[in-house]
């Protein structure tokens, strides 16, 4: 394929290794990123929260050829680690006893990326503001810090500017000024809002909390959660109502936030020596879902990760799904198909399995700050353990599904409808998984989920 002049909007964690992919099939690529550099920041101002990596971010990683470089700064999580209010503790495992999930720092992540890119010869340029796009000349222009207007000439564009970039909002006036119908862009805001806190590592640098698993303190309207760092430390993360009864506007003075913490979070406040400082400096973060449609025009431009399919962060796959956008691209390109036409296909295949995802993450929400904690829910989970340990191969929950294999999201949120019913119907007037009928467990995976999976191409075998 003749070498492409790319431009990328965004160099976020996809437009990052989007540009590496490119950059390594020979193509000229440039990147156009608001912010500074983030690899020049200070530790302080460029604290970042951390994120999981899972199978799909890993398989991404694998096709640039960096997935060993970046799993040497990750920490291996292999479940949840329930807290209730009385400061006892429930492991949750996600998977089997070798599978797990790989925690790291988003901006650890993002800058060895670019560090990648910019060995394989992308040019970065920051501080650079997308503005307006002139879709039929293929021309982008961008504001400089210093107030210039700059306009790029290229053959393919990309929108890799997040959730609330503008190239999304230009390509949807662009199609409607040319008449295409069926033209959408939602932003939907989520209620919840989160912030940002911090648990440092012990004496002696040893983690204060055991590091496996993703700590969860679920309370009903509001959650706290940690995940740890490299360092023993544990990134903190409070989601809650941002108005209304128990939320971040009621907490203003280090009293009304002191006396939260004590009653709702007591186990986790002596492990915080620095709570009050962090929850007065650090702001409430916004959370949402973005669905739009289209996400491409011709062979000139196409919207990727969080610009395409921005969703809330409780199913940890908003990257994971980012980067599955990449997998796809660049598959297309490696089997020879033409660009308009792997637009066109990625297109097709990823948008149902965005909406898919940002489905099961608003769902998962729900579970995480609330279910996680209950006992119908426990005991719905213990009956699909058993289930995936007697029916091997034929039944992998919807989190695993998600979470460690290649299925597409649209099929795990299926599959998860059919396992819901299933659970529902055998937890029936049952107190314990032991005393399931696991004859009529097998009738029902049978008759209903392999019918469907077979249908589909489901694979539950890895
Ligand atoms: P972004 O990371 O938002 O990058 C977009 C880039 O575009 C930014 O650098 C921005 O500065 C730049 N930009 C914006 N506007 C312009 C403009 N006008 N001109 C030029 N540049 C512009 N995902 C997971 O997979 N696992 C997790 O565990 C996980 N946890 C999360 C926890 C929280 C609290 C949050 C908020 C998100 C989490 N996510 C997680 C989601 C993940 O952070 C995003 O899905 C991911 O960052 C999307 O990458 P992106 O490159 O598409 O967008």
């Amino acid at each position: 394929m003749p070498e492409k002049n790319i431009v990328i909007v965004g160099g976020g964690l996809v437009g990052s290794l989007w540009s590496l992919l490119q950059a390594k099939r020979g193509h000229k690529v440039r990147v156009y990123e608001k912010r500074s550099d983030i690899r020049r920041l200070t530790a302080e101002e460029g604290r970042s929260i951390n994120l999981v990596v899972t199978s799909r971010g890993i398989e991404a990683l694998q096709m640039a050829g960096i997935w060993d470089e970046v799993s040497s700064i990750t920490k291996p999580i292999y479940g949840r680690t329930i807290h209730d209010q009385q400061g006892l503790h429930t492991w949750q495992p996600y998977g089997r006893d070798t599978e797990c999930n790989y925690s790291i720092s988003r901006r650890q992540l993002n800058g060895m990326l670019m560090d990648q890119a910019e060995a394989a010869g992308v040019e970065f340029f920051f501080e650079h503001a997308f503005e307006t796009m002139d879709f039929r000349n293929r021309s982008m222009s961008f504001s400089t810090v210093d107030h210039n207007t700059i306009s790029i000439d290229a053959d393919i564009f990309f929108g890799a500017d997040g959730g609330g970039g503008g190239t999304r909002a230009a390509l949807c006036a662009f199609l409607k000024s040319e008449g295409v119908k069926d033209v959408s862009e939602d932003l939907i805001p989520l209620s919840a809002g989160y912030k940002e806190l911090f648990m440092p590592a012990g004496a002696n640098g040893q983690p204060q909390v055991e590091q496996k698993g993703l700590h969860i303190w679920p309370r009903g309207s509001h959650m706290l959660m940690g995940l740890a760092n490299l360092d023993g430390s544990f990134t903190m993360t409070l989601y809650m109502p941002r108005k209304g009864e128990l939320s971040f506007e009621q907490l203003k003075t280090d009293d009304q936030v002191s006396s939260f913490f004590q009653e709702y979070y007591p186990d986790a406040v002596p492990l915080m020596p620095n709570l009050l400082r962090d929850f007065q400096q650090n702001p409430v973060g916004g959370l949402g879902t973005v669905r739009c449609y289209p996400w491409i025009w011709s062979d000139c431009f196409a919207l990727i990760g969080d610009a395409a399919h921005g969703i809330v962060p409780f199913f940890g796959q908003g990257m994971n799904a980012g980067f599955e956008d990449l997998t796809v691209l660049n598959r297309n390109l490696e089997e020879g198909y033409s660009w308009e036409e792997t637009l066109r296909r990625y297109e097709k295949i990823q948008k149902p399995n965005g909406d898919a995802i940002a489905d099961m993450a608003l769902e998962n929400f729900v579970e995480m700050r609330d279910s996680v904690g209950q006992s119908d829910f426990q005991l719905l989970k213990s009956i699909e353990k058993e289930l995936e340990s007697r029916f091997e191969g034929s039944y992998r929950s919807r989190y695993s599904m998600v979470t460690f294999s290649l299925n597409s999201y649209f099929n795990a949120k299926r599959v998860g409808e059919i396992q819901e019913e299933i659970l529902k119907e055998l937890a029936d007037g049952v107190q314990d998984a032991a005393e399931v009928d696991y004859g009529l467990a097998e009738k029902l995976i049978n008759e209903r989920l392999l019918v469907y999976a077979k249908e589909a191409g489901v694979d539950f075998s890895w």
